[in-house]
């Protein structure tokens, strides 16, 4: 993998550009692919935003988001840009595989692949160019540095920011994560000085949920979480029956996570959602323990070290039996807090 400033001579260039990002994306894989969408095209680039699977309907007001294929919905229109792409942006994620079914695709275009991603452990030898940084914030913030570096800093307009902005905001916790540095806030008052109103982001991300979310969150908060003291840790466990019951839609279980590491002295937070297809999991910690390791070694994922997630084939039941054993191997790290 080349350093990414090596395409920068060639941005002015017009291609057949796609970009694409992890299944079920986040503000930060949407806001970080809707922001250089938004670059690419002032720059008269012919650009198709790919997401791998549907997403959020908190993601939906970004500018651009219409726009974008659904690559298990829309799957000919999808592979018509993949084929003819002469670039293809890979954000926010660090394997293929996290494309879903698009990671066979993709993998096999010979078209130019660039990364730009702040996951650990990248696959950087199916990437032709790119920049993998796990010490910053979000991908948005590493979008807005390529556009910077680039030398194309009159382009970040009000829409960019909108959707870089809301990447940022998200992947720090609303600027509280240690991945906070001065570069995030230099960032931020410049996206400010475009004209963004960033009250209104916020509203949008965290204020357009139905009241089922909220009685899902009370069910499981009441009947799903147990709580392991010995191991500072805790754990929902979610069966399909409470998803059906409460209309779970895609998004609205994320921050779930957040209320069981909000708990005093817990420092591993778990969920465990049974999906039907698969078993997911989100992982969090706090302090030194390395969930990216646990979730590489024990549940099929990775991630960062203090947030990161998995997959696995066996039921439910099975999966929370590999977590307690997973916290008692870890017991030396987990309890010494
Ligand atoms: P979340 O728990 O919010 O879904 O994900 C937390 C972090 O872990 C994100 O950075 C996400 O990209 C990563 N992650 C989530 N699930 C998986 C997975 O199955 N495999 C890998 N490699 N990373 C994951
Ligand atoms: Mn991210």
């Amino acid at each position: 993998m080349q350093p990414v400033s090596e395409i920068f001579p060639l941005l002015t260039q017009p291609k057949n550009v796609v970009i694409t990002f992890h299944q079920k994306p986040d503000a930060d894989a949407m806001g970080s692919a809707l922001g250089l969408y938004h670059f690419l095209r002032q720059l008269n680039h012919s650009v198709t935003v790919i997401s791998p699977t549907n997403w959020a309907g908190f993601l939906s007001w970004m500018p651009g988001c219409k726009k974008v294929l659904d690559y298990e919905m829309q799957t000919s229109k999808a592979t018509d840009a993949l084929v003819k792409a002469e670039w293809l942006f890979c954000l926010d994620f660090n394997t293929m595989d996290r494309t879903r079914k698009m990671a066979d695709i993709i993998t096999q275009l010979s078209c130019i692949k660039i990364l730009i991603d702040h996951h650990q452990q990248p696959q950087i030898e199916v990437f032709n160019y790119g920049n993998s940084d796990v010490t910053k914030s979000s991908t948005s913030e590493m979008v807005y540095d390529f556009i910077v570096s680039s030398g194309h800093c009159d382009k970040i307009n009000v829409e960019v920011a909108e959707c870089l902005y809301s990447g940022v905001m998200t992947d720090t916790g609303s600027f509280r994560f240690s991945s906070t540095s001065a570069n995030v806030h230099k960032m931020v008052a410049h996206l400010k000085e475009t004209g963004l109103e960033h009250s209104q982001i916020h509203e949008n991300l965290f204020d357009n949920f139905l009241e089922s979310r909220f009685r899902f969150f009370g069910q499981v908060l009441l009947n799903r979480m147990e709580v392991f003291y010995e191991y500072n840790t805790a754990l929902i466990a979610i069966p399909q029956i409470d998803l059906i019951k409460f209309n779970v839609k895609t998004g609205d279980t994320e921050g779930l996570v957040n209320f069981p590491l909000s708990i005093h002295g817990i420092k591993l937070a778990a969920i465990i959602i049974d999906r039907g297809d698969e078993r997911k999991s989100s992982f969090r910690s706090k302090d030194g323990f390395d969930v990216n390791a646990f979730a590489r070694k024990y549940f099929n994922g990775g991630g960062h070290f203090n947030a990161a997630g998995g997959k696995n084939s066996e039921p439910l039941e099975e999966v929370v039996r590999k977590f307690r054993i997973a916290i008692k191997e870890n017991k030396d790290q987990l309890s010494s807090y």
